[in-house]
């Protein structure tokens, strides 16, 4: 088969002919239709995510159908369309896992990052660690839901409910997606981006949020609770100066630039500053019901296996409107 491998950080992946991979007992082989492309990839290939797996084939938002499962599978069947996340296996016996905190597992592995992902031809996934999709998304267009959607919903579900008024600072794969729940549960949302992203913003508009416009310019009204998806530090501090008294600023993603210093008052009047790490299957199998009911829509821009780093370009350059997805075939 063929696949897009990383073997060494900093380096551009590179195109492979390798073997399909054989799965365990616990495991089911899947022909990938489709796989996203999230900034973490970017921040792995990056080397600012230390340790992966190397060789590594990247990708945690992956659409297929099994082909193929191993003895001890149950509950799923070959000809089955399933997701699988970023999440890619937990111990399920550490006082995380325990406590119903497995995104926090001592001995979790990520998909794409400690074990090979999708972007190649076949994957092999834990057979708990893979979520059934509404035939609605077992194609592209489904793909971004497996970790923007996600994650962004996850953060979503870190802010109080009374929150009427919501801050989404980067406008891409995650905050597109998140738009279409909350403005469908009645908030209005401010979606903060790049200085200049115009397309980003006509992209928001359109999606209903209430103000779209640069990060740099202070928000319109005082804003409940802020959503960072940007991996930029310093959003923390200007998302803490658009919030309200008793507000929330969650941080969405896995990585950021260093956070500057900044006084006290911006933080004080009981405001909180959150992060939100990985997911639970809980998040993916609540969001993975709730998105066909919403219907969220993904916007995507669509790459052959082989572009991979073209993509990964674009996502860094802050070229794509959406979420940049590969499509194998
Ligand atoms: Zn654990
Ligand atoms: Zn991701």
């Amino acid at each position: 088969m063929h696949a897009m491998m990383l073997e060494t950080a900093k380096r551009p992946l590179v195109y492979k002919t390798i073997a399909v991979p054989v799965p365990s007992e616990e495991e089911v082989l899947i022909n990938v239709i489709a796989c996203g492309v999230c900034r973490t990839d970017l921040h792995i290939v990056d080397g600012e995510l230390e340790h992966p797996k190397l060789p590594l084939i990247p990708g945690h938002e992956i659409i297929g159908t099994v082909v193929k499962t191993g003895k001890r599978v149950k509950k799923i069947k070959a000809g089955d369309a399933v997701g699988v996340p970023w999440l890619g296996y937990t111990c399920g016996k550490c006082r995380y896992c325990i406590n119903g905190q497995e995104n926090l597992c001592e001995s979790a592995k990520f998909t794409g990052y400690t074990i090979d992902g999708g972007y190649a031809e076949y994957t092999v996934a834990h057979q708990h660690y893979c979520f059934r999709l509404d035939p609605q998304y077992a194609n592209p267009s489904g793909a971004p839901l497996l970790c923007a959607g996600i994650i962004g919903y996850r953060s979503y579900s870190k802010i109080s409910r009374r929150s009427k008024r919501v801050g989404l600072y980067g406008f891409g794969g995650a905050a597109h997606i998140l738009t279409q729940v909350a403005v469908a549960q009645g908030k209005e949302i401010y979606a903060f981006t790049s200085p200049g992203d115009t397309a980003a913003q006509r992209l928001a508009e359109r999606l209903g949020v209430v103000w779209a416009g640069d990060s740099t310019k202070p928000a319109p009204v005082k804003l409940d609770a802020a959503i960072i998806f940007a991996p930029v530090g310093s959003l923390i501090p200007k998302a803490l100066s658009d919030t309200d008294k008793g507000g929330t600023v969650i941080c969405g993603g896995i990585h950021m630039s260093d956070i500057p210093s900044f006084p006290y008052h911006l933080l004080w009047e009981e405001r909180t500053v959150a992060s939100v790490a990985n997911l639970t299957r809980k998040d993916g199998e609540a969001f993975l019901e709730l998105a066909p009911k919403v219907p969220v829509h993904t916007e995507t821009k669509i790459y052959k296996l082989e572009q991979a780093n073209k993509a990964l370009d674009d996502l860094r350059n802050g070229k794509i409107k959406g979420a940049a997805v590969l499509v194998l075939n």
